[in-house]
Order: C-alpha cells, then structure tokens, then sequence
C-alpha cells in the first residue's frame, strides 16, 4: 500500500487565526495563540495524519514590520518554507475583508502560483454570509486560487474537508516523521510555548519579545515527567526580572506552566527552569539554528 507526505504552509496577515488552525488540526496546543499579533517565534509543525497521507503543516511568523535582522530571516524563512510547499494555504481573516497587507500577500503569492494555492476565509461564526460570498467573489478575482474555503478555525468547522482535500495532494512517498517521533517533537515543542506562554502573561510586555524558552530534556518514568527548560534572555538585566525577587517570578511561571503540563500530560510533572543570558542573539546566527530558520 502506498503512502503520501507533504508539506503545506498556511500564510496569513497576523491574528488571521493560523496557530488557531493548526491547534485545531492537530488538537494538540502547539502554537502560542493570544490577541497579540506576532507572537509566533517559530514555524512550528503540526504533523496530521489523514488516511494514507502524512501532512506536515508549517505554521508561518508575521510577515510585517520586519525591521531586525532576526526578524528578517523569520520573514524570509516564512516565505523559503511556502516555496517548498506541496501546497499553500492564504487564511483571509473574514472579519478584516480585504486589507492592503492581504493584497500585499496576494502579490508575494503571484510567484508560486505553479502549486496549489488555496484561499482558506476563516472566522465565518462571525461574518453574515452576504459578506462571506462577497469576499469570496474579490478572492477569485485574482485567478490565484484552486479553490476558495471556508472554515471556522476556533469552532472546527470546515477542517475535515480541509483535511482530505490536501491529503489528495501530498507527494507519494513514505512518511516523514515516525508515530513515535511526531507525538515526541510536538510534545517539546509544546511544553516550551506553554512556558513562553506563561512568561508573556507573567511579565512586562517589553520582556518575553527577547525572550526564547527551549526544553532541553524530558524523561517520563515512575508515572511522572520530568522536564527541564531554558527561558533565554538578552540582557543581565533581563534575567533579574524573569527570576524576580528572591526568586518569585520564576516560581510563579514555573508552577503555571507545571499546572498545565500537568493537564495536558495527565500526569506529575517536575518542571525545572533555568535562565540564561545569551546577549545579542537577535542577530545571532545560532540563534536562528536553534530555531531551524534559515537565514
Ligand atoms: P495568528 O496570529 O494568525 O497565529 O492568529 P491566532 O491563531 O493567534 O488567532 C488570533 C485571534 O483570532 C485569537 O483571538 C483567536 O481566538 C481568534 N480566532 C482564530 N480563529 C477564529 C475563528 O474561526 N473564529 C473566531 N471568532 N475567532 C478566531
Ligand atoms: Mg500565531
């Protein structure tokens, strides 16, 4: 029996609802969704298995107001990733309708129109149907598309179909990623968002924008799991403010995090975090292989 496997990159102006979509898809938390735009630091994978086929989704960061180097190779790794796509998917925020960073988008998009590139109107719990069509019509209009859908990210509507349609499209080939090795890549992954999630609410705001978190070892045994974590910061400074007084602020985003480990994981968890400074890593090049960018 054969099987498929592809990659398919979702696009999308920020808080269109793309790490929404990819939670949904794979019912799992692996991407830090909040009202704030460009929170997104990686492009996390979602892995779906769907029949036969295997799809590797790549969720992609903002694509706007890139102004350092880091955050111009998020941009143009967003954009390296939907040029390998098998397939690429534009998420239109419903709500919002046609913005000049949408038409924007569409323009950068105009390139890779040789692959399947699907129009995905999302939030449609939200918006009447008059405007549903209406959006959907202007869509068209650019001849960009192989089809137009539309879905509701937040309430699951629509994925099912989303879902088999790209199934169909994957590449023939054999899986990427083993069973065991797509539930253990999300799982770390996961765990570090959760925490970055944590230092987000817990902090300033100026804060967790310099701030990176990586699980560097995870050992369940004995019906628990222990897990140790590194909240990376820039500046010395930095690092007093997430330890906090004599060591409040740690403990706090620690056991927040530990609480929801604990729910998702079903188990104890033993959560140890450490902070490091690494100075400058915003333009630092093993910065960006921690994160698997290219640059
Ligand atoms: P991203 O920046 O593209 O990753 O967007 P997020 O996934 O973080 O979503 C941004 C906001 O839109 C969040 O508040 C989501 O709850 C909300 N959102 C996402 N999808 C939907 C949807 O289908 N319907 C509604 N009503 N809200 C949604
Ligand atoms: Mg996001």
């Amino acid at each position: 029996m054969t099987t498929s496997c592809g990659f398919v990159a979702i696009i999308g102006e920020p808080n269109a609802g793309k790490s929404t979509l990819i939670n949904a898809l794979v019912w799992q938390k692996i991407a830090i969704t909040t009202p704030k735009p460009q929170t997104t630091r990686t492009n996390v994978r979602g892995v779906v298995i769907e029949g036969r086929s295997q799809i590797i989704f790549i969720d992609t960061p903002g694509i706007f107001g890139a102004e350092h180097k880091f955050e111009k190779a998020m941009v143009k790794a967003a954009w390296a990733g939907a040029g390998d796509a098998d397939a690429v998917l534009l998420l239109v925020d419903a709500t919002k309708g046609i913005t000049e960073g949408l038409e924007a988008l569409l323009s950068a998009l105009a390139p890779l129109a040789k692959k399947p590139i699907f129009a995905v109107i999302n939030k449609l719990d939200k918006v009447k149907k008059e405007r549903l069509l209406e959006l959907a019509t202007a869509l068209s209009s650019h001849k960009l598309f192989r089809e137009i859908l539309f879905i509701s990210a937040l309430k699951s509507d629509g994925l099912s179909e989303l879902k088999s349609l790209l199934a169909g499209l994957m590449p023939q080939g054999p899986f990427h990623y083993p069973d065991d090795e797509v539930s253990d890549v999300q799982l770390r992954t996961l765990a570090a968002e959760i925490t970055r999630e944590k230092l987000f609410f817990l902090m300033a705001q100026e804060l967790p924008y310099a701030s990176l978190v990586e699980t560097e070892q995870w050992d369940e045994s004995e019906g628990m799991a222990r897990i140790s974590q590194v909240v990376y910061v820039q500046r010395e400074a930095h690092k007093k403010m997430v330890i906090g007084e004599k060591g409040a602020m740690i403990k706090r985003i620690g056991s927040s995090s530990r609480r929801e480990l604990e729910k998702m994981l079903g188990k104890k968890v033993h959560l140890e975090l450490f902070v490091k400074v690494r100075a400058g890593w915003k333009d630092d090049r093993e910065t960006y292989r921690l994160l698997n960018l290219n640059e």
